[in-house]
């Protein structure tokens, strides 16, 4: 009797303290500092939260940016090397994003540029005369050397579109690990049939926050449906994007030529 008590006791021990390291170990297998869209962790304290992330609070060049009264320049167009991609999907707590597969890139300016992932923000990151969008994809894409450029896609209230379905059908509600949806997409199919551009040197518009990104934002809107704009709205609690931030002694051009 003594000896089963006693190891019930050892029992109930081991049980709490393995409760207890829980969280604890959860914890040390996030290596970047935890951060939120409001409250103490929000935009406004980024750049506090760790020395990793202080181009949050400092730098210069930072995105989002409002677009307004852009420079009007005949630049050389972004040539799209897109091809379809397993739609391998997660919910990292941020954001939903699609892991692209390889061989999908763009050139600009003589650079080829990979595209590594998609992912998006409701409502939208940048805006336009002040206004914001319902939503907003990013297309990451990385060079050789390891220059990022971010091609944006706003996105706004329309009819239901088939291109975006294999994305807004699929989003794991719950963070999760990447995941195969079974399905296919193709990034060219989302792109807006007008290929002009807002661009500017900006940043990743997430801690760290790392400067020296090449942002490509389409002039033209893409129109997806209420339920597909739900689906994204209705992920994160309260949205998924940074306000915008100045532009300072930036050039902001938009690219009149199709
Ligand atoms: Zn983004």
């Amino acid at each position: 009797m003594k000896f089963q008590r006693s190891l019930f006791v050892v029992l109930f021990v081991l049980i709490f303290a393995l409760s207890a390291c829980a969280p604890a170990a959860t914890e040390e297998h996030t290596s970047a500092p935890h951060w939120t869209y409001e409250g103490e962790e929000g935009p406004a304290h980024w750049g506090d939260l760790d020395a990793s992330y202080s181009a949050c609070g400092t730098g210069e060049n930072q995105s989002p940016i409002d677009v307004s009264a852009p420079t009007d320049e005949d630049l050389s167009n972004i040539a799209f090397y897109y091809q379809p991609s397993e739609v391998n999907i997660l919910n990292n707590g941020h954001t939903v994003q699609v892991n692209y597969d390889s061989g999908s890139y763009i050139e600009l300016d003589g650079v080829r540029y990979d595209v590594a992932q998609f992912h998006f923000h409701a409502p939208s990151e940048h805006s336009v005369d002040g206004k914001l969008f319902a939503a907003e994809i990013h297309i990451v894409h990385k060079s050789a050397d390891g220059a990022l450029a971010v091609v944006g896609i706003l996105l706004e209230e329309g009819a239901q579109n088939a291109s975006y379905a294999p994305f807004t059908d699929n989003l794991p509600a719950e963070q999760s690990e990447a995941s195969d949806a079974g399905v296919q997409i193709n990034a060219a199919d989302m792109l807006p049939a007008e290929q002009t551009t807002y661009r500017y040197s900006g940043s990743l518009t997430t801690p760290p926050c790392s400067e020296g990104v090449n942002w490509l934002l389409m002039t033209t809107p893409v129109q997806v449906s209420a339920e597909q704009l739900h689906a994204l709205e209705s992920l994160f609690e309260g949205g998924n994007n940074r306000p915008v931030q100045p532009l300072n002694d930036r050039t902001l051009v938009e690219d009149n030529t199709p």
